[in-house]
C-alpha cells in the first residue's frame, strides 16, 4: 500500500477508535492508560523527530533556495512574489471569515451561563496565554525579524529570525564566488540532503502516528465541547471550507494552471500532517518533499515559498483570529466599528506572519488582539477546549496555503524564463 494510503487508514483508524473510546469508555482506568502509556507517547515522538529537523532544514533549504535562484534579479522577483501572494491571499481569507461572522453572529447564540461555566473551567491556561501574549506593535515585529544572536535564534526556535539569517548569508554565498563558499555551500547540500533522508525515514511511522495523535484528541476531547460552542465552531469551519474549497481552487486554475483535484491529490499526504500534527513548522519536511516530488514544483522555487510560507504564509491562522475576535466580541457585548474591523484584518494578517507554526501558535497573538480592543483576553477560555480541533483545521488551511502559492510562483517564474528567453 502506498504511504499516503496508509496514513489515510491510519487516520481513520485513529479518529474511529477514539471516538468510540469517549462515547463508550470515558474516564476508564484503562483508557487513560492508553492514552498516557501509548497513543500520547507514539505521537508526541512523531511530533520530536519532525521537530528535530526542522532547524536545520530551514537553514538549509533557504540558502539552496537563494543560491540556486543566484541572479539577484530573479531572487528579487520570487521574493516580491511571495510576498504579494501572503498579503493578498492572507487578507481574502481574513475577509471571508469577517463576513462569515458578521452574517452568522456565532457570539450571539451562546446562553451566558454555558460562556461562564466554559470561561471558569479553562480561566487558569486563558490567564497563561493572556500572559504570554505577544507585543504585535508593528516595529517590535520588524526589530525581531533580525537576531541578535543566531543561534540562540535557533535555540529558542524563533524561525523568523533564523531564516531571515539564511536568507542573508545565501545572499552573500552567491556574491563571493571564492573556493570556501563553493565549497560551504556543498556542505550545506550535504546537510539538506541528510535532512531528506532522514525525513524519509521519520515518515514511514507517519501512518501509526497520525492513528495514535487522531485517537489521543478524539478520545479527549469527544463532541461534548463542540456541540455547546457548536455555532462558533461551524462559523469556523464554513468559512476555512469556503477558503480551501473555492479559493484555491479559484487560484490554482487562474493563476497555477493545475486541476484542483490533481493539486489535492497530490498534496494529500502533507494534508494529513497537517491535519494530525496542528502544525505548520512539523509539516514543512513533508510539505517540501510532496511539493517536489508531486506537484511538479521545481526545488528551487518550492524551497524558498514553502519554507518561508511555514511560518509567514497562514491563510487559515489569519481566518481563524478574526472569527474568534469578532466572536468573543459578540459574546461580550463589544460593539466594534467598520474601521475597527478593517484594523482588526490588518492586525490579523500581521499576527498570521507573527505566529509560530506550532500547536496553538495564534492563541497568544489573539490575547494581545483583544486587549488592544478592550475585550476581555480571558474570553480565550470560552474557546480552548475546541481550539484543538479548529487548529487541526486551520493548519491544513495554512499548509495547502504554501503549496498552492509555491504552484502559482512556479508557473508565473516558468513564464518570466521563457519571455526572457524570446527577448
Ligand atoms: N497551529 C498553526 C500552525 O502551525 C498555528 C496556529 O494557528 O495556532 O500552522
Amino acid at each position: 500500500m502506498p504511504l499516503h494510503t496508509r496514513m489515510l487508514v491510519g487516520f481513520l483508524v485513529g479518529a474511529g477508535a477514539g471516538i468510540a473510546a469517549n462515547v463508550f469508555a470515558v474516564d476508564a482506568g484503562w483508557l487513560n492508560a492508553l492514552i498516557g502509556y501509548v497513543t500520547d507517547p507514539v505521537g508526541q515522538l512523531f511530533l520530536r523527530l519532525l521537530f528535530m529537523l526542522v532547524i536545520p532544514l530551514v537553514f538549509s533549504a533557504l540558502v539552496l533556495g537563494v543560491v540556486e535562484i543566484g541572479d539577484p534579479r530573479a531572487l528579487g522577483r520570487i521574493g516580491g512574489k511571495t510576498l504579494v501572494w501572503i498579503l493578498v491571499v492572507t487578507a481574502c481569507a481574513v475577509t471571508i471569515g469577517l463576513v462569515a461572522v458578521n452574517l452568522l453572529k456565532p457570539g450571539q447564540g451562546l446562553p451566558p451561563e454555558v460562556g461562564q461555566q466554559l470561561l471558569a473551567e479553562a480561566s487558569e491556561r486563558a490567564g497563561e496565554i493572556a500572559a504570554r501574549r505577544e507585543d504585535i506593535s508593528g516595529i517590535a515585529i520588524l526589530l525581531n525579524i533580525v537576531p541578535r544572536n543566531p543561534v540562540a535564534a535557533a535555540a529558542n526556535g524563533d524561525l523568523i529570525a533564523v531564516m531571515f539569517f539564511a536568507l542573508m548569508f545565501g545572499i552573500a554565498a552567491t556574491v563571493v564566488r571564492s573556493e570556501g563558499t563553493r565549497s560551504f555551500v556543498g556542505a550545506v547540500q550535504g546537510v539538506y540532503d541528510i535532512c531528506l533522508k532522514l525525513i524519509g525515514w521519520v515518515i514511514q511511522l507517519a501512518p501509526y502516528a497520525v492513528a495514535a495523535l487522531l485517537f489521543s484528541i478524539t478520545a479527549k476531547l469527544g463532541f461534548d465541547v463542540l456541540v455547546q460552542l457548536a455555532r462558533y465552531v461551524g462559523t469556523v469551519v464554513l468559512a476555512l471550507a469556503i477558503h480551501f474549497f473555492v479559493v484555491f481552487p479559484l487560484l490554482l486554475r487562474a493563476f497555477g494552471g493545475m486541476s484542483p483535484l490533481a493539486f489535492f491529490r497530490g498534496a494529500e499526504p502533507a494534508l494529513l500532517t497537517a491535519f494530525s500534527t496542528s502544525s505548520s513548522s512539523a509539516t514543512l519536511p513533508t510539505t517540501l518533499a510532496v511539493t517536489e516530488e508531486r506537484l511538479g514544483v521545481p526545488r528551487r522555487v518550492a524551497r524558498f515559498v514553502c519554507t518561508l510560507g511555514a511560518t509567514a504564509n497562514m491563510n487559515g491562522t489569519a481566518l481563524f483570529e478574526g472569527v474568534t475576535v469578532l466572536f468573543l466580541a459578540q459574546f461580550f457585548g463589544v460593539e466594534l466599528t467598520l474601521l475597527q474591523q478593517v484594523m482588526i484584518l490588518a492586525l490579523c494578517i500581521l499576527g498570521a506572519v507573527g505566529a509560530a507554526g506550532v500547536p496553538g501558535g495564534s492563541l497568544p497573538v489573539i490575547a494581545m488582539i483583544l486587549a488592544m480592543f478592550g475585550i476581555p483576553p480571558e474570553g480565550i477560555g470560552l474557546i480552548l477546549g475546541v481550539d484543538r480541533f479548529l487548529d487541526m483545521c486551520r493548519t491544513v488551511v495554512n499548509v495547502g496555503g504554501d503549496m498552492v502559492g509555491s504552484v502559482v510562483i512556479a508557473r508565473s517564474e516558468a513564464r518570466a524564463e521563457e519571455l526572457q528567453e524570446v527577448a
